[in-house]
């Protein structure tokens, strides 16, 4: 019998975005498991904490019975050992993605010549959309309830209460 292919989607997921979530179904719709591994780097500083990048994560991606959320500190490729999944994905926004994108495939296939990057091209519509954009709108007061799920749009309110100002 044929084993389960697993797959692993690492990122910082500070917050989940709609387009982190178009990655995950089109994955999720060819592979067996789709790991979403929250990357805890220690040196890092983050908006939302990892349990909170969690739990929105988790409440965003549960329609999706092929998919399990998780978090890592460490070397991606070692998580992935663990979890005997043999394929990274990545999602492609522009081509200012690719360099860097380019760079990090090859060092993993350095580090683990067995493991793929699979890279999946964004919907158009989420082209231009990145967490750390976002971040910066909710907290210049703006609101944009179409790029995230509801319950981002919820943390991101209680985060930056300028937004819930300015509606009133
Ligand atoms: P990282 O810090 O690893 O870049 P991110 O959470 O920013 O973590 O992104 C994780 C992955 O999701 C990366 O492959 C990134 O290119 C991809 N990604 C981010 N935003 C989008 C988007 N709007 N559409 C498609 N892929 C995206």
């Amino acid at each position: 019998m044929k084993s389960a292919v697993r797959a692993v989607y690492p990122g910082s997921f500070d917050p989940i975005t709609n387009g982190h979530i178009y990655i995950v179904e089109r994955a999720a719709a060819i592979f067996d498991e789709v790991r979403v591994g929250i990357l805890v780097n220690l040196q890092k500083k983050y908006t939302f904490d990892v349990e909170e990048r969690h739990a929105m994560a988790s409440e965003a991606l549960s329609h999706l019975p092929n998919v399990v959320v998780d978090h890592f500190t460490g070397l991606l490729v070692d998580y992935m050992r663990q979890w005997e999944a043999k394929v990274i994905i990545r999602g492609l926004r522009a081509m200012s993605d690719f360099e860097y994108e380019f760079q990090m495939a090859l060092t993993n296939r350095q580090l683990a010549p067995g493991i793929e990057t699979f890279f999946i091209i964004t919907d158009a519509q989420y082209s231009y959309l990145s967490s750390s954009l976002i971040r910066d709108i909710f907290k210049l007061g703006g609101a944009m309830d179409n790029v995230v799920p509801p319950c981002v749009f919820r943390r991101l309110r209680e985060r930056f209460p300028a937004l819930s100002r300015r509606e009133e």
